[in-house]
């Protein structure tokens, strides 16, 4: 299962010499709760103390900044401010504060002056601040992309588009039935299934456990925001969670969300007039302005809330070599490496064969703007102009271990479509590129997932060229 929780387990068993298999139902990697998040790595002070989300939070933090140096991939540490508007607000900052030293977090606590100083947007009856100067931004796919691209080159084999529908107890190891009706044998089965993570234990054990959906609804600022905060800005955390933050996710955008309901349909991602409504109204008691003016894009996320409260990381109780790393809800991106490493040491990876080949990372498919225009003049010829992505650089994003070929899958490779018309001017010329580069009729070309086809019927001139 190809999530940020699966990727870095994959890139985990690539050091040694046994065959992994990772199946995912999704036709991307990074598709389902890794795709759509806060994108923090959280600097660990807010999970209880004693807790494994505390332990591996703190412990994941640290090992990012390396891990993101050795992919090159943009890490952005600009640290985060939460933020108290009364006196019991303040108290609770001094309790936060405690938190933080028994959790092993650095802090520091600021007046208001100095949060002011830093943050002119912030509603100025702001009190005080907790300052935590490691937590950081980082793109979820990207990390994602990059774990596996690595994987793959060391012998890591990934099937998608399937969905895993039986898990069975063979003569020796496991049996797994996908939808497609393909059987897989294993001696070991990782259930890292995100969401779905106990409907893969049923298949196979009965478990006390469940795992409720937890929507967040979010909405994307534009350029014009920029500068408009320069830390992650969080409100006070309550019982419902980490509250509605503004999230400077680049230097052009800034994310504020999420919203927190409980929901039933483990595929509702819809987004809703109430959930703006209500953001709108949320962070409005932390900023004092918000260019709503500058809305471009609004999606939401789902949350495995498991009934532990916790991440569930363990060997199943009924069945030796089945491992469940389920319930990883939010600081599960920041806590990702840390969940690989923890698994490793329950499992006892280090009993495997190690690799005498293990290739260090060379990227397979091209995710950088430094080409040369003299030697490949298409990387000149720009087609997303918001976030000037070239044809070049849009035919790349399709190939390598993790290329693909659906308009989703590109935008997150590349970035085309992410910026202010999103997608609107480029996105024709964008499904021609990928009908001509894979030899398919523009009408077979995919937004995302099955049955996600952007053209109908043939449409004008622009496809007959
Ligand atoms: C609103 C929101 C905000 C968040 N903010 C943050 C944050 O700022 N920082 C942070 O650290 N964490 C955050 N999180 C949590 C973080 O996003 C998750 O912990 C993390 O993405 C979980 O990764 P995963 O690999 O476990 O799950 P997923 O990314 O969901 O991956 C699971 C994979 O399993 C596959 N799968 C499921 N069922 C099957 C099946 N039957 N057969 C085959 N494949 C299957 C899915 O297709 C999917 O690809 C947030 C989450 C949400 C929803």
């Amino acid at each position: 299962m190809q999530g940020v929780v699966g990727a870095f387990i994959a890139k985990e068993l690539s050091h040694y010499d046994v065959k992994v298999l990772v199946l995912d139902k999704e036709n991307d990697f990074a598709n389902q709760t890794t795709m759509a998040n806060s994108a923090i790595i959280h600097s660990g002070y807010d999970p209880k103390p004693g807790t494994l989300k505390a332990k591996l939070n703190v412990q994941g933090n640290q090992m990012y900044k390396d891990i993101c140096h050795y992919y090159k991939i943009p890490f952005n540490q600009m640290g985060s401010l939460t933020v108290a508007f009364d006196e019991a607000g303040v108290a609770r900052l001094h309790e936060l504060k405690d938190q933080a030293t028994i959790n092993g977090v650095e802090v520091e606590l600021l007046s208001a002056e100095e949060v002011l100083a830093q943050e002119p947007a912030i509603n100025p009856t702001v009190k005080m601040a907790l300052l935590a100067p490691t937590a950081s931004i980082v793109y979820p796919w990207q990390i994602t992309f990059a774990l596996f691209d690595h994987s793959i080159s060391n012998g890591v084999e990934v099937k998608l588009g399937q969905e895993v529908v039986a898990l069975r107890k063979a003569q020796e190891g496991y049996t797994i039935e996908t939808k497609s009706g393909e059987e897989f044998q294993a001696h070991h089965v990782i259930n890292c299934a995100g969401l779905f993570g106990v409907e893969i234990q049923k298949m196979i054990e009965p478990t006390e456990d469940a795992i409720t959906p937890r929507k967040g609804e979010y909405f994307v600022l534009t350029r014009g925001a920029y500068k408009y905060v320069n830390h992650i800005i969080f409100p006070l955390p309550t019982e419902r969670g980490k509250g509605v933050l503004a999230v400077p996710i680049s230097n052009r955008e800034i994310l504020i969300g999420p919203t927190s309901e409980v929901i039933d349909d483990f595929d509702d991602v819809t987004t809703t007039k109430e959930g703006l409504s209500y953001l709108i109204k949320e962070i409005k008691n932390t900023m004092s302005t918000v260019p709503t003016d500058r809305i471009i894009h609004e999606f939401a996320g789902l949350r495995a809330s498991s009934t532990r409260h916790d991440f569930i990381i363990e060997e199943s109780k009924y069945n030796t070599g089945l491992y469940h790393v389920i319930g990883i809800e939010s600081p599960g991106l920041a806590s990702a490496p840390a969940i690989a490493k923890y698994l490793a040491d329950l499992a006892a990876f280090e009993q495997l064969p190690r690799k005498t080949n293990f290739k260090e990372y060379q990227p397979t498919t091209l995710i950088t703007k430094h080409k040369q225009v003299k030697d490949h003049p298409d990387y000149g010829v720009i087609i997303c102009h918001c976030e000037h992505v070239s044809r070049q650089e849009i035919r790349d994003a399709m190939h390598g271990n993790v290329g693909s070929h659906t308009i989703k899958g590109i935008k997150k490779r590349v970035r085309a479509g992410f910026g202010p018309c999103q997608g609107g001017f480029c996105e024709p010329t964008i499904v021609r590129l990928i009908s001509q580069e894979m030899g398919i009729s523009p009408k077979e070309v995919l937004h995302d997932g099955p049955n996600s086809a952007v053209l109908k019927r043939d449409s004008k001139e622009i496809f007959k060229t």
